[in-house]
């Protein structure tokens, strides 16, 4: 990457107190950058660490450990009205369309609710023509301002999270899975909506997903996370074409391939992934890696560049070439 981060995490960890004594390590050390305009997909099994990664780049969750960087200032170590006025241009747009939109809001309170809490409208009227250029922008309009969360379709719901998250014209938008709540007709739409914002604002996106299709979509590089690290990092079109971690590559393995003539032969994973309260020593994917060896029992692999701008933390990480489509 070659222009200066606008996002740099080093080392990020969350450990939560286990019950029968220990730490639940849900995330474990992780590391990246976000370019300015750049949309970094974070991927991974359900509990793998991405959600909880997510949030706290927006201290919504506090690390337990590591260091956030936004535009060079360490987020961790800011007080509560400097993070304020930091978090103006950092958003977060939720999975549920349907649970984080307030009920009881008019759409426009909605929208506006960045606004006043950042100052940003003297004035109802200025208000009220912001409120209306952002529901432009997603699609929607001055007809909607007075009706209620209720009265909408989920895309349209999420159209709303992102107006609202758009208000204060971020820099960053974390979004958490924020199209896998919808139908499949209606996801393309909305993933083309941000995508069409970021060409327009300049907008990074750190995009939390689980859905391969979407993220090859829309990310320009992925990161792909196990038990709460970072198992492998690479500019999209190279992690999909030749995944170097045998986590990636069971992961690509499983996902629907629209072309049946391309279809990849599946590597179906042995035994369930490990509680976090107890993760394997070593590499914490070698009670399920189909290639295994002692070493990876007893010593973690560091992330490690295997090619240009392409990160694998494998002792053995080698290419795995799967057909373009
Ligand atoms: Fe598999 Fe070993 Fe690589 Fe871990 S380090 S992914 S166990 S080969």
């Amino acid at each position: 990457m070659t222009t200066q981060p606008l996002l740099s995490v080093h080392n990020l960890t969350k450990h939560f107190p286990a019950s029968g004594g220990g730490a639940v390590k849900a995330v474990d050390g992780v590391s990246f950058d976000v370019a300015p305009g750049e949309t970094l997909a974070l991927v991974g099994e359900s509990g793998c660490g991405k959600t909880t990664t997510g949030r706290m780049l927006l201290r919504l969750a506090e690390p337990t450990g590591g260091e956030v960087h936004f535009d060079g200032i360490n987020l961790l170590g800011l007080g509560r009205r400097a993070l304020r006025q930091r978090r103006r241009q950092m958003q977060i747009v939720f999975q549920d369309p349907y649970s984080s939109l307030s009920p009881r809001l008019r759409v426009e309170d909605i929208i506006a609710e960045p606004l006043d809490v950042h100052g940003l409208c003297p004035t109802p009227a200025a208000r009220r023509q912001r409120v209306v250029e952002l529901l432009r922008l997603v699609g929607l309009d001055a007809t909607h301002l007075r009706r209620h969360p209720f009265e909408f379709s989920g895309g349209q719901r999420q159209r709303i999270a992102i107006a609202r998250a758009l208000a204060p014209q971020p820099r960053l938008i974390v979004a958490d899975e924020p199209v896998s709540a919808l139908d499949v007709s209606i996801q393309s739409q909305v993933v083309n909506l941000m995508q069409d914002l970021q060409a327009r604002f300049g907008i990074a996106y750190v995009f939390i997903s689980h859905d391969l299709a979407v993220v090859r979509h829309i990310a320009h590089r992925v990161a792909v996370m196990y038990l709460g690290r970072l198992v492998e990092l690479a500019e999209t079109d190279a992690l999909f074409t030749a995944p170097h971690h045998p986590y990636t590559q069971a992961l690509l393995s499983a996902a629907p391939v629209p072309d049946p003539e391309r279809r990849r032969s599946r590597i179906v994973l042995q035994g369930d992934v490990p509680n976090p309260a107890n993760v394997p020593a070593g590499c914490h994917f070698h009670t399920r890696c189909p290639i295994a060896q002692a070493l990876c029992r007893e010593t973690v692999p560091p992330l490690r560049e295997v090619h240009p701008g392409h990160s694998a933390a494998c002792h053995l990480a080698a290419p795995f070439p799967i057909p373009t489509r």
